[in-house]
């Protein structure tokens, strides 16, 4: 074997051995295991998805290896060793805000490439950092809002008070009186790129008095615009609901702030008096579920609330009178049985297994009043 060969084999063994130390297992910016990239600027390891944000930075901020394809020199393997994951962490991520939403693997791209630009472009998080614009839970600004019953998506002046509990739209800025107003604590924020097929959406949704649910749908231009919004709304939520207080547990705030949904997709579903077969986009969030005309129908066809096996609940593969069909499944309530369809079978395990797990819960008092 030559000599630099050797060589090379010898430092990925150590680079390897770096790996398992401090916390480098992990990527620095969304926790994926085993992370194959490394930024030998900061001495961070990344997976592939961070490492491609990283590789858009100037090369003072960002230069990008890959731990398995590039040379190493000794004098990088030692910078590597001398600073990594935890140590990175420290600095670049030393004072993020609890109610800041920190990305984890299967989150959407936006939200980690802001976090990403967040730390090393913006530098939010380090000692010394500017206020930045969610802190307070206050913003104003424009997002483009789909309309209610067309297609088109027009640009109009949101204003988000955490002081009033109010988020409000206006159709044009000069308007005394706002289009409307979301009580700030009630709603539920998540993004909406698989609706929408807009990479910088969110979907607002909120539970209106009649026990029905009332989605809205925004759009922004820029990723940091979406995200800042995103991150104040939360902020908001945070003092608003008490979360700031001595008592409140850090663990708890992020599913209370913002809960994404469990599992959204198209579904055929059969009529109670068995029409035929209608392609419908179902949302399980939580225990409620929603099925829409079509993925940004601001209100659903139907909504229900999923109870355990004790109140009449149950699923089964199958259905009786369409046996012959594959990735059919049927969920029984005590008002009837609702029959659906999956395209493939692992599309109808997802769902059965989520349904599932919800059947699997006892309800609790708050489950009950809806
Ligand atoms: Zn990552």
């Amino acid at each position: 074997m030559s000599t630099i060969r050797r060589q090379d084999q010898e430092r990925k063994a150590a680079l390897s051995k770096i790996q398992q130390e401090n916390g480098n297992d992990y990527c620095a910016d969304c926790s994926e295991q085993h992370p194959k990239f490394a930024c030998i600027v900061k001495g961070i390891f990344l997976c592939l998805e961070c490492a491609g944000v990283h590789r858009s930075f100037s090369t003072d901020v960002s230069r990008i290896k890959s731990v398995n394809t590039d040379v190493w020199t000794d004098e990088m393997l030692q910078f590597m060793e001398e600073n990594g994951n935890i140590k990175g962490n420290a600095t670049w991520a030393k004072n993020v805000p609890v109610f800041y939403r920190r990305p984890t693997p299967t989150d959407p791209h936006v939200l980690k490439e802001q976090w990403i630009r967040a730390k090393y472009e913006r530098k939010e998080f380090v000692d010394g950092a500017p206020e930045p614009p969610y802190l307070k839970g206050s913003m104003r600004g424009y997002l483009r809002k789909k309309g209610k019953d067309d297609s088109s998506w027009k640009v109009r002046l949101f204003v988000l008070s955490a002081d009033n509990n109010s988020l409000s739209y206006y159709i044009k800025d000069q308007d005394r009186t706002p289009k409307f107003t979301f009580n700030v604590k009630e709603i539920n924020v998540t993004f909406a790129q698989d609706r929408t097929n807009e990479d910088n959406s969110l979907q607002f949704t909120y539970v209106k008095s009649d026990g029905l649910t009332r989605n809205y749908f925004v759009s922004s231009g820029s990723g940091k615009e979406l995200i800042d919004w995103y991150m104040a709304i939360r902020s908001a939520k945070f003092c608003l609901l008490g979360l700031n207080g001595p008592r409140a547990d850090p663990s708890k705030v992020n599913a209370i702030l913002t809960r994404d949904f469990t599992m959204e997709g198209f579904l055929q579903k059969k009529g109670p008096r068995d029409e035929p077969w209608a392609k419908r986009w179902f949302t399980l969030d939580g225990r409620r579920l929603l099925y829409f005309k079509e993925p940004m129908a601001p209100s659903a066809l139907g909504e229900l609330i999923i109870g355990s096996r004790t109140e009449g609940f149950d699923l089964h593969e199958g259905c009786t009178r369409h046996q012959e069909l594959d990735y059919c499944f049927t969920l029984t309530t005590p008002g009837r049985d609702y029959v659906v369809m999956a395209t493939t079978e692992n599309e109808r395990k997802m769902w059965m297994d989520c349904l599932s797990k919800v059947i699997a819960q006892p309800m609790t008092d708050e489950d009950k009043q809806g």
